[in-house]
């Protein structure tokens, strides 16, 4: 077990749904610490590029069109094993998959307007921190 840090967005169906709050209770609940916060509105370049691995999927255009839609709240999470604890408390990708009580199945539409994002390891966390927070120290 370690400390680690890790970003989460709550996406822009979430804050439109006005879910924000009751989510950011879910992290505090879950015992992550809130290092840093900023609403965005993300250009559709930005969304591509925070997106890029999955540029030759045939979703790409549709989630960065969605990603860009509207404002969304980026944050960085602290905790113990907080890259794979998000993960947890986030549930599955498609929320007809995701277990009870996290929050993709209280929250998300469908599989792409799915509430929040969180870091899948620790290179992706030091990248998409680093893409919202430049300059933030990453421990
Ligand atoms: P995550 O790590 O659980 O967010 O999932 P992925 O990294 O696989 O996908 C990134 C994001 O792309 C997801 O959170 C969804 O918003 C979207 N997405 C993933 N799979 C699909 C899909 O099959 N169709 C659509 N339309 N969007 C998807």
């Amino acid at each position: 077990m370690s400390v680690e840090r890790t970003l989460t967005i709550i996406k822009p169906d979430a804050v439109q749904a006005s879910h924000v709050g009751d989510i950011v209770k879910m992290f505090e609940a879950g015992g992550f610490k809130i290092i840093a916060a900023r609403l965005v509105r993300l250009t559709k370049r930005k969304a591509e590029g925070f997106y890029a691995v999955h540029r030759a999927r045939p979703f790409f255009e549709s989630l960065t069109e969605f990603m860009s839609s509207g404002p969304a709240l980026a944050m960085v999470l602290e905790g113990e094993n907080a890259i794979a604890h998000l993960r947890e408390v986030m549930g599955s990708t498609d929320p007809a998959q995701a277990a009870a009580g996290t929050i993709r199945k209280l929250y998300a539409q469908n599989i792409e307007r799915n509430a929040v994002h969180g870091s899948d390891g620790p290179e992706t966390a030091a990248f998409e921190i680093s893409y919202f927070f430049p300059g933030i120290e990453l421990t």
